[in-house]
């Protein structure tokens, strides 16, 4: 083990959004320095970093010399193809490692790698065609979603089929591409968990999040989550369990299902291996927040405190939304983020705001 990137080294991010701008602006704290890649022109990123770079990821040469000039190359999103990884790789380090994006870029591998590990899954059945759809709905059974294998994401890339009448078409509006079938989960609650895995293997755990979802996009985050400790605990413990498995780097974040009475009471519905929209509450209500600890993580620096100071709400500023800035700025206990998006399009996240209350 190393002393790890000394401050004034740079860290390469793969993203420009959101995600990728709170990254920036943790490693400014921490004296370090970014170079952000994105394949759109005005990236929020782009206005916090040293240097911005707008490339296509297809484009490998234009990869390769991007991490040939930084110390550490990271992402923002997931879907970054695994080329683009592969050739950043030659040139510099890659944390997290490419093994993370390949189990959470396809909800078939995602699926099989949770069940492997002996976490709980809602049933789920692979579908290739019209047939292995009506197979997979012996299975599982209606109502169930169809999801996408590949690039789904805020509720997009998935249907509901009511009724074994539906699946055709279901089928078809999807693009008629590789998918899975989901059984339909009846939770009481959606929960997160963020986990952030250092290089020498540490694990360091932020309290569960609740989740509210509007439209299949992320509404609302409150901390505590209001769940037993028993299950807090488990939530923990299976986040943990998926860090170590894909020996991953950084933060990651493990989204599930809390049911009621029925037992498994965790069930997983996806990871994300990257910093995550659930806990943003962390900077705020955290002495060192998600986006810090994810770039100790990668920079190979020891890993700050996850306890939470305060409990939190953090709400979400989505399309329209936006425009209440003025007034959001002037409450009391509310902390602002805003993303510097130049248009406020239906279902874009421009901001988000965190209330802070006293700790219980
Ligand atoms: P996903 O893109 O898989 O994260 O799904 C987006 C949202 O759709 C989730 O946060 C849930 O609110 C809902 N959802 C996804 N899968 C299921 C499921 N199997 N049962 C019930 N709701 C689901």
């Amino acid at each position: 083990m190393t002393d790890g990137l000394s401050p004034g080294s740079t860290i390469g991010i793969l993203g420009g959004g959101q995600l990728g701008r709170m990254l920036a602006l943790a490693a400014a704290r921490l004296g370090l320095k970014t170079q952000v890649y994105s394949d759109e022109p005005n990236a929020p990123a782009f206005d916090v970093a040293e240097w911005a770079i707008v490339g296509s990821f297809e484009d490998e040469q234009a990869l390769e010399a991007f991490a040939a000039g930084v110390d550490v190359v990271t992402c923002e999103f997931e879907n970054v193809p695994a080329r683009a990884l592969e050739v950043a790789g030659l040139k510099t380090p890659v944390r997290p490692p490419a093994q993370s994006f390949a189990v959470a870029q396809d909800r078939l591998t995602e699926k099989n790698f949770l069940r492997e590990l002996g976490i709980a899954v809602a049933d789920y059945a692979p579908v290739e065609d019209e047939a292995s759809l009506r197979q997979a709905l012996r299975h599982v059974k209606a109502p169930a979603l169809l999801k996408t294998r590949w690039f789904g994401y805020d509720g997009k890339g998935q249907i509901l089929i009511r009724n074994e009448a539906e699946a055709a078409m279901a089928f078809t509006d999807l693009g008629s591409q590789p998918a899975i079938l989901e059984g339909l989960v009846a939770f009481e609650r959606e929960l997160s968990v963020i986990v952030v895995r250092g290089l020498d293997g540490a694990l360091r755990f932020y309290d569960a999040t609740e989740n509210v979802h509007q439209n299949g996009i992320l509404a609302l985050s409150r901390v505590p989550a209001g769940i037993e400790t028993e299950y807090a605990v488990q939530a923990k413990r299976i986040a943990g369990m998926v860090a170590e498995a894909l020996s991953h780097v950084g933060a990651l974040c493990v989204e599930m299902f809390q049911r009621g009475s029925e037992a498994p009471h965790l069930l997983v519905n996806e990871i994300a291996p990257r910093v995550h929209n659930s806990g943003h509450w962390t900077i705020d209500a955290c002495l060192i927040s998600q986006f810090e600890n994810h770039i100790r993580a990668i920079a190979g620096w020891p890993l700050g405190e996850t306890a939470r100071h305060s409990d939190a709400v953090m709400t979400n500023l989505i399309g329209a939304d936006v425009e209440r800035w003025r007034e959001l700025a002037g409450e009391p206990d509310l902390s602002l983020h805003l993303y510097g998006k130049a248009e406020a399009r239906p279902g874009r996240k421009m901001g988000h705001t965190t209330r802070l209350l006293p700790k219980r």
